[in-house]
């Protein structure tokens, strides 16, 4: 029997979570964690006897970890709020299970460091690094010529810089492949989810910016390809459904049936791949740039760009100003070399504030 912490237990990951942990007769919960929707907590607590439960940050989810003594922690919190979570997690040598990307985003060497300590595993829940883990199975990472992963372009695919200008929350909510919690389905909207997840890999599997691609494919068939020095690429593909992820993370090294369809070629199947339009969709380039700068950049990237996020959807910050804010904020706050936590919570502070005041001059 497998014990799993899950945090985040009532998001649009956690639902799923629990779907496959009440699936799988050998895995049980035996925490949750979830910010508001107390009712819904409950509910899933009762229904799992779980007895160590979360909720509004008491009790602090690190406390929450160590209380409940789990085999392995989903952390499927939203933002930076996760990233204490990670790292306790991994300094602890619990295997993680990895959906809260923007913590491996901001916190990556420290991530790194404190796996490498604790000697837990760090297991992927976002399509395409799971597909990606699964591609580079086989073979030595220095063959791989380049890591590809796949963006479905999201609902403004196609539209010019100056479409874009007025674009509402309501368009930018409205995904065409994915149903996801409000921030990702925004970032998805910008293309920083795939700048983010260029981060994400780079730390996860070790490869280089020059050797990590993204590349738009609109139906999200094709979760991420790996192509090989010696002319061979090899992908994952699988209908847009998160609980093949959240299952493979969680039953790894083996793995376990689901409920979810395996692909139906008897219509025909086309695949299409576009390169992004990185004129239209800044951010992108903005991660890029702040990974490949490296220390606290990513960081500071991150930090305001879910300032950005959080102004957009209240209405207080058009499209554009999403990759204004994190573009400026960037240009003003120094993300250099990060040592520990008290000073990656420091700069996460510093980021923050100078994206308020940023969004605040770009508000609609
Ligand atoms: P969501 O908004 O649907 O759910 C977020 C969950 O986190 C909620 O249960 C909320 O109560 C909880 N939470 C937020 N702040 C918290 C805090 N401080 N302490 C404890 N709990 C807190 O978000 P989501 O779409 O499920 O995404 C979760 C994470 O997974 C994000 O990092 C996202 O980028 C990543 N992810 C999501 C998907 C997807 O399909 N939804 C796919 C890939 C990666
Ligand atoms: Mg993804």
């Amino acid at each position: 029997m497998k014990r799993v912490a899950l945090l985040g237990a009532t998001g649009s990951i956690g639902r799923q979570t629990v779907e496959i942990v009440e699936r799988n007769p050998e895995l049980e919960l035996c925490a949750l964690a979830a910010s508001t929707r107390g009712e819904e907590l409950s509910k899933i607590a009762s229904e799992h006897d779980v007895a160590h439960v979360s909720l509004g940050g008491e009790p602090a989810l690190e406390e929450l970890i160590a209380a409940s003594e789990p085999d392995v922690v989903v952390n499927a919190v939203v933002g930076f709020a996760g990233v204490k979570a990670t790292l306790a997690t991994l300094e602890a040598g619990i295997d993680l299970v990895l959906a809260n990307k923007e913590s491996i985003v901001a916190a990556g060497p420290l991530a790194l460091a404190a796996q490498a300590r604790g000697g837990g595993r760090l297991l992927p829940v976002d399509s395409e690094h799971s597909a990606a883990m699964q591609c580079l199975a086989e073979r030595s990472i220095d063959t791989v010529d380049a890591l590809v992963l796949t963006a479905s372009g999201g609902p403004f695919r196609g539209k010019t810089r100056d479409e874009l200008k007025q674009v509402s929350v309501a368009d930018a909510l409205a995904h065409p492949t994915w149903s996801m919690g409000p921030k990702i389905t925004i970032d998805s909207a910008t293309l920083m989810n795939k700048g983010l997840e260029l981060i994400e890999a780079h730390y996860l599997f070790g490869l280089p910016y020059d050797r990590l691609r993204a590349v738009v494919h609109p139906t999200s068939i094709v979760h991420a390809l790996v192509q090989y020095t010696d002319g061979a690429t090899i992908a994952h593909l699988g209908y847009p459904d998160m609980r093949v992820p959240i299952s493979y993370a969680l039953t790894f090294p083996s793995t376990a049936p689901t409920p979810c369809k395996s692909l139906d070629f008897s219509e025909g199947l086309e695949l299409t791949f576009l390169p992004p339009d990185e004129d239209a969709f800044p951010c992108l380039s903005l991660a890029r740039a702040a990974g490949e700068t490296g220390g606290g950049a990513p960081c500071v990237l991150n930090a305001a760009n879910e300032v950005a996020v959080a102004a957009f959807l209240e209405g207080n910050l058009p499209f554009l100003g999403i990759p204004e804010t994190v573009e400026r904020t960037l240009a003003r706050v120094d993300g250099a070399v990060v040592n520990d936590l008290d000073e990656l919570l420091a700069l996460d502070e510093e980021a923050r504030a100078v994206a308020r005041e940023q969004s605040r001059e770009l508000a609609t």
